[in-house]
Order: structure tokens, then sequence, then C-alpha cells
């Protein structure tokens, strides 16, 4: 279980303090899909850093089955890390563009070979040569998925996965992550602005304004009964 508990963090911005993410408690259960959904600049992507160790939280406290996750020092950082895994809009553009596909999965994988690792996101073994720019939108989305599970994590953060994708893509998407996350019962938290999304695979949603969670539960009934002006005004906006 990933336990947050009133976390804040704040930036500098124009001689004062923007609030990014204010306050926020939320739990993601072993096993256990849960929607991040609010709009742009609402502070979903720093608390994705923050679960990460990427970003320190100015307060709150984050912890993994029970032990403290962050803040931790560089070094414990390291040898943890891989329990918790991520995939972004476009993860593979902070590679190096002389990686190949091949050296991407190596340089990730805790054991299975790269032919293994593309088969179990539905890619043939020959995209090992090539390299990421030459690759589809959904083929790199593919690869980053691989690349996220190659570390073997229990928790997969999946941060706007398929915002850059288009409609047909982000269903053969959704469907791979929906079906990885069965098969492996991975915890996922998946992150979005788009509440159609949302709905696909989140079996418990969490809605996020302006840095706070204002609203979260079982997705099924929130979406029938929203509780909170913010969350129905969503729904009412969602295509
Ligand atoms: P989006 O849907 O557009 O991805 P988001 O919900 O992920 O938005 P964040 O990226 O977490 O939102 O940003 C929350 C707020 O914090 C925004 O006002 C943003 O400008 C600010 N912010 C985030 N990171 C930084 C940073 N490193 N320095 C300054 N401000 C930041
Ligand atoms: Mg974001």
């Amino acid at each position: 279980v990933l336990a947050v508990e009133g976390v804040s963090r704040s930036f500098a911005r124009d001689g004062g303090r923007v609030q990014a993410v204010d306050g926020v408690s939320l739990e993601l259960g072993r096993g256990e899909t849960l929607g991040l959904v609010g709009e742009s600049g609402s502070g979903k992507s720093t608390l994705a850093r923050i679960l990460l160790g990427l970003e320190t939280p100015d307060a709150g406290t984050v912890r993994l089955d029970g032990e403290d996750w962050a803040p931790l020092p560089e070094r414990g950082r390291r040898a943890r890390r891989h329990r918790i895994g991520a995939i972004y809009q476009d993860s593979l553009s902070s590679f190096d563009p002389r990686w190949s596909v091949g050296r991407i999965l190596r340089d990730a994988s805790r054991g299975a070979g790269v032919p293994e690792l593309l088969g179990q996101v539905g890619l043939a073994p020959e995209l090992a040569a090539r390299h990421p720019l030459t690759l589809s939108g959904g083929q790199r989305q593919r690869v980053s998925i691989a690349r996220a599970l190659a570390a073997e994590p229990e928790i997969l953060i999946c941060d706007e996965p398929v915002s850059a994708l288009d409609v047909t893509v982000q269903a053969q998407i959704l469907e791979l992550l929906g079906r990885l996350q069965r098969e492996r019962g991975l915890s996922m938290l998946f992150i979005s602005h788009d509440l159609g999304v949302i709905r696909q695979l989140s079996d418990r949603v969490a809605v996020m304004q302006a840095g706070r969670v204002v609203e979260q539960g079982e997705a099924a009934a929130l979406f029938a009964r929203p509780g909170h002006a913010y969350t129905a005004q969503l729904l009412a906006d969602a295509p």
C-alpha cells in the first residue's frame, strides 16, 4: 500500500509562491487502479514526481508498505527505486537519441531479455535495433511500458500516457495497460485530465483541483453521484 498523507509542495513564481500540491492525502492499495483527474495545473504531475522521489515535499509523508518512501537520500532511493515505475506522455524523449530500443530496454531490465520485453507489449523483436525517433507514437509508448515493466515494479505511475496519441491508438494502449495491470496485479496510479480515459481503467478516482484532492471514492459511485461541484462540472464537460 502506498499511503500519502498531508503532502504539500510549493514553487516560487513571480515573486510569490504557487501551492502546486496542497495537503493531499490518498491511498493506493495493492492491485488497485486509482485514477487521478483534474484540470491543467491542478498539481497531478507534481504529486507524481513526489511519489517517484523526483521532488521533495515541503510537508507530509509518503509511505510504501508502512516504510517512509520520500524524501529519501539519493543512495537509499536508488536501491529501492525500481519498486515504483513510471510512464509519461513521451517517456523516451529523455533518452540519448543514439540509444536503440534494445539498449533502452536492456538498461532497465532486471532479468527479462529484450525480445521477451517487446513481446509483452505486442512488439516484434526486430524493433530492438530501431531508435525511438523512428517509431510511431503508439510504438514509442509500448516501448515506454516495456521499459517501465522491465524493472519489475509493484506500482506503476502513468502520467498522461495516452494524451499525445490519436483516439484509436489511445484505446489500444489503454487496453494493454489494463491487461498488464490485471495480469501482474500491479498497483496503478493513472493520471489524466480526460475523464473518459480515467473512467476506462480506474477502480477508484481522486479529483484534484488547485492542488487539493476535493473528492475521492469508488469510480462508479463517484461518477453516478458526484459529491463535489467541481466533479459534477468535470462530468458535465466530458464528451
Ligand atoms: P497538466 O494537466 O497540465 O499536466 P498538472 O495537474 O500536472 O497539469 P503540475 O504540473 O503538477 O500540474 O503543476 C501544478 C502547478 O505547479 C502549476 O501552477 C505549475 O506551473 C507549477 N509547477 C510545477 N512544477 C514547477 C516547477 N518546477 N517550478 C515552478 N512551478 C512549477
Ligand atoms: Mg501534468
